[in-house]
């Protein structure tokens, strides 16, 4: 059994939602296919609670018709048949009725969980019901009676396995099942979901779960690519890496994956092959445990990093230091991304200033404190087990022209990273693009 998970673009449109029945039903293989929302649905829905919690009733009211209207142009669009546009118009009422009947009462404790969860509701319900119009035959299942997280929002996942199994087992020769991605239920058995983004976690997990020969992300781009094609020319999309390259890169721009959703797909061994539903001939990426060459696989940079130095002479050959440093970083909750040391000063970087200055007031009595904004991280991702001279040299020799504020190196075998002024990031970019691609362009014929 394979797992296809279709993100919001791809049940964006009735053009897309047909493109999406199609990569369906071509091959004869079971599945089970995951859906997002329709793209922009989850936002509204957000809107929508917002307005709520503000008292703003009339606002939000007036989202709920806007949003409606939005899925009336949807059905009438994607169904041939009047019966089957009526049966959809009726369903796609029912949902918007009892959400403006929650804004109306306010009769539940958890209606922000419970509206949000209407985009996966909806979209699911629509593409099963195109599947019976179009004569194709298809299960729909709800994640709500399989997919759920526990206290620390854990996903469970043998309690997954043993409830989605029997599901399945009820109709051994469906091919297709269709669910929801990103809803669930907490431990309490309320409406909850796997925060934003959490559809390819959903797909991962229920990849897990039945042990699938194969995950299938569909978006909107061919694969991941070497390097950000926003800021870069001559990009291409990669054809294999690893999981630890892969999970190095998705902290980083390259925002095509939910960076917890590869872990279930890793600690099971089962492929991730990243496709587009609007250009399915292209290869796409293919995520896997054992990466086939070594050196370079792709760069990415994440704005918004904000550098803390921690200047002391106490630090000078004295232990316990970093532990009191990390402490308060840990009271607020911040998680810290890149570190390096000298013998009486230590950086480190964040990309959540939330706390910041609560921070730096706790940090003063430790040392002179010096802080930098507006700088980026970049993330050069490969295996550099081997020819780690090589990758270095050629790094530092792109980047000859720009001044580098941190670098942290050896952490893992898969990344070097760099932090530079957001200011010369297009030009690291492209500099790196050159100096660590420049064979592979020649090599590539995709
Ligand atoms: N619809 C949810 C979101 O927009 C989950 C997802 O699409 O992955 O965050
Ligand atoms: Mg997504």
């Amino acid at each position: 059994m394979i797992v296809l998970k279709f993100g919001g673009t791809s049940v964006g449109t009735a053009k897309s939602i047909q493109q999406v029945v199609e990569i369906i039903t071509q091959t004869e293989q079971p599945k089970i296919v995951v859906l997002s929302a329709v793209s922009g649905t989850t936002n509204s829905l957000i809107q929508i609670s917002n307005h709520i919690k503000k008292g703003e009733v009339d606002d939000a009211l007036l989202c709920v018709h806007q949003l409606h209207n939005s899925y009336l142009n949807l059905t009438g669009e994607l169904y041939k048949t009047p019966n089957y546009k009526e049966r959809a118009r009726a369903f796609v009422a029912t949902k918007f009725n009892g959400i403006k009947t929650l804004i109306e009462t306010k009769e539940s404790n958890n209606i922000d969980n419970i509206i949000v969860a209407q985009g996966e509701i909806l979209s699911t319900n629509l593409v099963q019901l195109f599947l019976e119009e179009s004569n194709v035959s298809s299960s729909l299942i709800s994640a709500l009676d399989f997919m759920e997280i526990d206290e620390n929002k854990e996903p469970k996942i043998n309690l997954i396995s043993k409830r989605i199994t029997p599901i399945l087992n009820q109709n051994l020769s469906q091919k297709i099942w269709i669910t929801q991605g990103f809803i669930c239920k907490n431990e309490l058995g309320e409406i909850s979901n796997l925060q934003r983004g959490g559809s390819d976690y959903t797909a991962s997990l229920i990849g897990a779960a039945i042990g699938a020969t194969e995950i299938q992300i569909w978006t909107d781009i061919d694969g991941m690519h070497n390097n950000d094609p926003r800021f870069v020319e001559n990009t291409f999309s990669i054809k294999e890496i690893s999981f630890d390259e892969a999970a190095e890169l998705a902290y980083f721009g390259a925002k095509i994956l939910h960076p917890q959703s590869l872990i279930p797909a890793k600690e099971n061994n089962i492929p991730v092959l990243l496709k587009n539903t609007f250009n399915p001939s292209s290869k796409g990426t293919i995520i896997k445990n054992k990466s086939v060459k070594s050196g370079v696989t792709a760069i990415a940079a994440k704005d918004g990093i904000t550098a803390i130095k921690i200047k002391s002479y106490r630090m000078l050959m004295a232990y316990g230091f970093l532990k009191k440093v990390f402490e308060v970083f840990e009271k607020y909750e911040t998680p810290i991304d890149m570190i390096t040391t000298s013998e009486v000063a230590v950086s480190l970087t964040v990309d959540n200033t939330l706390h910041l200055e609560k921070i730096v007031k706790e940090l003063n009595p430790f040392g002179k404190i010096e802080i930098n904004t507006n700088l980026s991280i970049v993330c050069v991702a490969g295996d550099f087990s081997q020819n780690k001279e090589g990758v270095s040299a050629a790094i530092f020799n792109s980047l000859k022209g720009i001044s580098i504020r941190m670098i942290s190196y050896g952490g893992s075998n898969y990344n070097v990273s760099l932090l530079i002024k957001t200011h010369d990031k297009t030009a690291a970019l492209n500099a790196l693009n050159i100096g660590l691609f420049a064979k592979q362009f020649e090599l590539q014929h995709y």
